[in-house]
């Protein structure tokens, strides 16, 4: 680092490092020959139009033909909505309003989703930690310890990694808990694979929640970063002052309205019921193999299991060019891969090159 880096750099950015994401983790593997399992994005890219009527001119902070059907999607108000770059942006918008740097803290529940310590970190914002139960549900009573602690609560059902959804009685308990000291935020990026369980229709009866919501997974729509944030108006107000004025493109916009329109949504209920159906069929599969334990639960779009030889599955996968993601650095998660379900043929390779990585495995025991 240059000396005037080093004069300068804020005191809680110098100890951290840039996030793992999947696709960095990968950077320079993009080529097509690759099967990209690792991110939980969806294998399907469908086609979209583009109006470049407007592109000379500054796009709405909150685009209203966005707002509006994903308010009606989501069966909420307009004014209960936020959409934003991505649910990341989400997650580092509600730290920004609601944490002072230096003083105030979030809760997180590991093993969960990386950015919302990252994002915490970054605002120089403290992470406090009550781990999920060895049945990846909720500590409630540990969680309860951090009454007047922190300032969010982030729990994240269905969970990334572990597939694992959230026990209702139990959130409504922490929530309750929290009534009158923090927000409990409710991260459903993958809640189209478990729509019975989300917490839309139950707004207007909290106050401190806030639900995170995305294009991402079950849209299919990673690389248009939109995203959103359903809460009662005051909170969604409380957001609005710390947006930037111009957070959705206009292209990001056009894509999304389509996204969200009649055709979209039969869309993506198709592509959600295929994904679950090749789901089972993984599973089904991957039970066979006595190496294989799978771990937590499949109410989203990836499976996590336990293999003693995990790391010469990973490396046997990568090398044969499918890419996978390793979560054994995850809390009680030794010895875990995710892999996201991609398209028939994608898992059908996969489920190939996981035998020929077990059969030679044996046959060099034997040997
Ligand atoms: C993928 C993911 C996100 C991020 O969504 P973006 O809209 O792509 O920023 C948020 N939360 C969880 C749990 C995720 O897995």
């Amino acid at each position: 680092m240059s000396n005037l880096v080093t004069l300068l750099l804020n005191e809680n950015i110098k100890a951290l490092k840039p996030y793992e994401s999947a696709r960095r983790l990968f950077s320079g593997a993009g080529n097509k020959e690759q099967i990209w399992l690792n991110a939980n994005e969806s294998p399907f890219a469908n086609p979209y139009d583009i109006d470049a009527e407007r592109f000379n001119r500054y796009p709405d902070c909150q685009p209203p033909a966005v707002i509006e059907a994903y308010a009606d999607y989501a069966g909420i108000a307009t004014d209960q909505l936020l959409v934003s770059r991505g649910a990341d942006e989400g997650i580092e918008l509600l730290i920004r309003a609601f944490c002072t740097p230096g003083k105030d803290s979030v809760l997180i529940c590991p093993p969960t989703y990386g950015m919302y310590a990252i994002s915490a970190e970054t605002c120089d914002v403290g992470v406090e930690r009550a781990p999920l139960k060895a049945d990846f549900a909720l500590d409630v009573d540990v969680i309860k310890t951090f009454k007047g602690k922190v300032n969010l609560v982030f729990i994240c059902s269905p969970n990334n990694p572990t597939g694992t959804s959230v026990n209702k009685k139990q959130l409504l308990e922490v929530i309750e808990h929290f009534a009158d000291s923090a927000i409990v935020v409710i991260d459903e990026a993958y809640i189209e694979f478990d729509d019975d369980n989300t917490w839309a229709n139950a707004l207007n009866n909290y106050a401190n929640i806030a639900i995170l919501r995305t294009l991402s997974k079950a849209f299919a729509l990673a690389g248009l970063r939109c995203g959103f944030t359903l809460a009662q108006a005051p909170i969604i107000q409380a957001l609005m002052k710390v947006i930037a004025p111009y957070p959705i493109p206009e292209p990001v916009a056009q894509i999304a309205a389509q996204a969200l329109s009649h055709d979209g949504l039969v869309n993506l209920e198709q592509q959600v019921s295929l994904i679950n159906q090749e789901k089972a069929l993984l599973q089904h599969a991957l039970k066979q193999y006595p190496e294989i334990e799978l771990v937590g639960d499949d109410k989203a779009n990836f499976i996590l299991f336990r293999c003693g030889n995990k790391s010469g599955l990973m490396t046997h996968l990568v090398a044969n060019g499918i890419l996978i993601r390793d979560q054994s650095k995850q809390l009680n998660l030794d010895n875990c891969l995710r892999i996201t379900v991609g398209n028939p043929q994608q898992n059908k390779q996969l489920l190939s090159k996981i035998s020929h990585f077990f059969t030679n495995q044996s046959s060099t025991q034997e040997a």
